[in-house]
């Protein structure tokens, strides 16, 4: 055994051995896996095997896709037989509104490079003939899935990583890790110590159990799961095509072929969670957990309704096993927050379609310093600590239950809330404010009208938010509205050095004393890395915004990057509350709540300075995302409710009033404003993205300075273009194609109703040559083609008078 490596990857699963695949392929070859039993033997060995590159999520599709389309040459690399079967797949529509989301995310797929179609239930019948499709819509159809030999993945992941150099060491569980004092890391294992350069956790059943090695509590837990495989069955034996992978996402099963019976796999509602004090070590490398079928009846039910003749089949086996899940059912991945050289890779729920994928991703990061594009849907800092373990049991559970539900785009699901509430939270929700949540927070989305219940219907289209929020945008920019934008992440860099510091870390000017700047950071890519908003409150001291659900991630980041001396940031995100108002009645309404000067000539736009409103001392900015003349109110959450109280007391009279962040969504997309992970990531660049005029490339010296003047010297090949699109009763949300005839010319980005201009409006990214003002495109939403066009300029107030004013 190795007394040294480069990287330890701890866990011989099949994402352990992805990792270390992946981390050889990129030029890293001294690189070492330590497996405490045999390799596969956590969750891999007992999985069903099936793989799909769909997901809910875009930017896991897009992962899972690669690794699907990875194991044909993994195979041929290793020489290691993996079982390979591209039977194709089928996930049925039992319901109008399930087919109309197959009809949105097979276009959707056109984005992400996915060849999936629509079949109607004769093809379905033809592809599977065992499946009852009495209630079936239709299913869509993807050539790409199929299901493989778990170990045999796992072991040709191994065999391909140990051909290129990496060592593997089986029977070697690691009991502890202790930091060397030198960044490295002493392995301590059963076997004698390795010390490394870096720590990969894919422990898999046991990375909580590993995270504590470190003194991480990493947000992930076990379920249990259940399938069962029949008996041959008569339909199977003379058939000349294998039956394709089949998920009936109604009936919340799952089915594949297994030899010349099938596997029929459930998610049963609750979701029974495993081993919550932890995993035991002695969980054994062939033992499954008891099966309970009573708790399955009706899940099962279900299954042999939508293939009959499994009611006359006799079982072969029944599998009940553990495996991971994390509150938003995606992997942990990543550098983790607070940890230097140690790694996650673990907390992926179904590692055979995403193993491939955060191998690459992982290994990709750990080699660059960089993932390739954008990975927050993966990474580990997109949980902050609220995610406590009582949090993540109540939304894996829900998440487990909820598996196959549409995820639809206006819907926040009620586990694991209220966790984090502002100050003036009750006071909204007397007022009938519908919350929705972020990192925790919740955070009014619009205000209910009196008598109505306070709750938004699920929807793909118009929700029943469509009036409210219409009547919150115009009094918006008729009167004004108020806004609790407690939201908003909130840090203060401080410190001798700060300036210097941030003015490396930032691609922008900073701010003058007293003024606000928007200073977007990249990463050494070239690539955004946030659009956030710096305040200079003293020469030395500044308070940057940024959007509330990156806490974790932006800190990774300063941390990262900021110099050991000379500077102190702290988050204070949770300790301060913000009030946004905006509108050509704002200035009034402030007024009446403070002594100083909020005129024009006394508080232009973008100045920003401490002063007293109402009974507090406030950091007041003014600035607005909607376009308005707003000013934002910053203030510890203990002073919050005084002054909102203070401020709904003069508001009545000029007619403003609470909007959510619906209407600010509207507001600012009527003004072509973009905001993060919509129309800015990882994915894009400053000359794509428009942000490029915030960028100060003649400063001598900032990250991404050398790739950010390139991309300024390169002509972008895409472009961020604002829609007006003649939409019915359904806006654009995220990934729809955009057309120009039949050639694919872009992707949409986000998307509102502008109700003050009476246009559905979409933003997204547009080839080049397609992006001029006028051009005639489509886009598909919710399966149909709607015509749109490039704006020249926002419909609102192009020239800016009203923010200005
Ligand atoms: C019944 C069932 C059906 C499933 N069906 C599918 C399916 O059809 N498709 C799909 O994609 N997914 C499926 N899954 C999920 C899939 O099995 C998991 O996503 C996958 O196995 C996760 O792999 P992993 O490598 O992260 O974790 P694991 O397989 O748990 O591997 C972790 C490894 O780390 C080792 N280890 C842990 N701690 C240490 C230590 N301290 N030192 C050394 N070694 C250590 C363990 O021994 C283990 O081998 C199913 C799961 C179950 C239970």
């Amino acid at each position: 055994m190795k007394t040294h490596a480069q990287v330890v990857v701890i866990g011989g699963g099949i994402v352990g051995c992805s990792v270390l695949y992946h981390l050889t392929t990129l030029g890293w070859r001294d690189v070492v896996l330590c497996e405490r039993k045999e390799l596969t033997a956590g969750s891999t060995w007992h999985s069903a095997g099936a793989f799909h590159a769909l997901n809910s999520d875009a930017a896991m599709s897009r992962l899972q896709a690669y690794g699907v389309g990875l194991y044909p040459k993994l195979q041929t690399l290793s020489g290691q037989d993996i079982g390979l079967h591209y039977t194709g797949g089928l996930a049925v529509a039992a319901t109008k509104e399930r087919w109309d989301l197959l009809r949105a995310d097979v276009a959707r797929h056109k984005t992400l490079g996915l060849d999936t179609r629509l079949v109607g239930p004769a093809e379905i019948r033809e592809l599977c003939p065992i499946m009852d499709i009495t209630d079936v819509f239709g299913a869509m159809y993807d050539p790409m899935e199929g299901h493989l030999d778990p170990s045999g993945a796992t072991l040709a992941y191994a065999k391909a990583a140990r051909q290129n150099g990496a060592e593997v060491y089986r029977h070697t569980r690691v009991v502890d890790l202790k930091p060397t004092g030198k960044g490295s890391w002493l392995v301590i294992t059963e076997q004698g110590n390795i010390e490394a350069e870096h720590i990969v956790n894919a422990g898999g059943l046991w990375a909580r159990e590993v995270g504590h090695m470190v003194g991480v509590e990493l947000p992930l837990i076990p379920m249990e799961h259940h399938y069962l495989i029949t008996e041959d069955l008569p339909e199977l034996k003379n058939a000349t095509r294998e039956l394709p992978v089949v998920v009936d996402l109604d009936g919340e099963m799952y089915m594949r072929q297994e030899r010349m019976g099938v596997l029929l796999g459930v998610y049963e509602t609750p979701a029974t969670p495993w081993a919550v004090r932890g995993t035991p070590w002695e969980y054994g490398d062939s033992e499954l957990l008891p099966p309970d079928l009573e708790r399955l009846t009706g899940a099962l039910e279900k299954g042999f309704t939508r293939f009959p003749t499994l009611n006359a089949a006799g079982i072969r086996r029944i599998v009940n096993g553990p495996f991971t899940f994390t509150p938003d059912g995606n992997p942990l991945v990543g550098p983790v927050p607070g940890v230097p050289n140690y790694w996650a890779a673990c907390g992926v729920m179904a590692g055979l379609c995403q193993g491939g994928g955060v191998g690459l991703v992982l290994a990709t990061w750990m080699t660059t310093g960089e993932p390739d594009g954008d990975a927050y849907a993966l990474d580990v800092a997109r949980f902050g600590p609220y995610a406590t373990k009582a949090y993540v049991l109540d939304k894996a559970s829900e998440f487990y239950s909820r598996r196959f539900a549409i995820a639809y785009p206006n819907e926040y699901w009620p586990a694991g809330r209220p966790a984090k509430t502002s100050a003036l939270y009750d006071r909204l929700r007397l007022r009938n404010a519908v919350h929705g949540v972020s990192y925790g927070l919740e955070y009014p989305l619009y205000f209910a009208p009196a008598g109505v219940p306070a709750a938004e219907t699920p929807s793909l289209r118009r929700s029943n938010a469509f009036g409210p929020v219409g009547v919150e945008c115009r009094a918006a920019r008729g009167q004004a509205g108020v806004l609790d934008a407690s939201s908003f992440s909130k840090y203060e860099f401080a410190g001798p050095g700060a300036e210097a510091a941030l003015d490396r870390l930032f691609a922008a000017k900073l701010p003058a004393l007293r003024r606000v700047k928007l200073t977007p950071m990249l990463a050494k890519s070239g690539r955004l890395m946030g659009d956030l908003t710096t305040i200079r409150v003293a020469p030395d001291r500044f308070l940057v915004f940024g959007s509330g659900y990156l806490q974790a991630w932006h800190m990774r980041w300063f941390t990262e990057h900021l110099p050991k001396r000379g500077v102190t940031v702290r988050n204070l995100s949770d300790d301060w509350g913000g009030i946004a108002i905006f509108g050509p009645k704002a200035r009034e309404a402030l007024a009446h709540l403070t002594t100083e000067d909020v005129s024009q000539a006394g508080f232009p736009f973008m100045a920003a300075r401490m002063m007293d409103v109402g009974l507090c001392s406030a950091l007041v900015a003014r600035m607005s995302v909607t376009g308005e003349l707003g000013f934002e109110i910053h203030a510890p959450q203990v002073y919050l409710r005084g002054i909102y109280d203070r401020l709904m007391l003069v508001a009545q009279d000029l007619g403003v009033i609470d909007v959510g962040m619906y209407a600010l969504l509207s507001l600012r997309i009527e003004k072509g404003f973009g905001i993060w992970t919509r129309e800015f990531s990882r994915d894009y660049t400053p000359m794509e993205s428009g942000l490029a005029r915030f960028i100060a490339y003649e400063k001598p010296s900032f990250i991404g300075r050398a790739a950010a003047l390139k991309d300024r010297d390169t002509p972008p090949a895409r472009q961020l273009v604002l829609l007006d699109v003649d939409a019915l009763d359904a806006d654009a949300s995220f990934y729809e194609p955009i057309w120009r005839g039949e050639e694919r010319v872009g992707f949409i980005t986000s998307s509102a109703y502008g109700h003050t201009c009476g246009r559905s409006l979409a933003m997204g990214y547009v080839s080049a040559h397609s992006a001029q003002a006028g051009t005639p495109l489509e886009v598909t939403i919710v399966g149909d083609r709607r015509h749109c066009r490039v704006l020249a300029e926002p419909p609102v107030d192009p020239k800016g008078a009203r923010m200005r004013a």
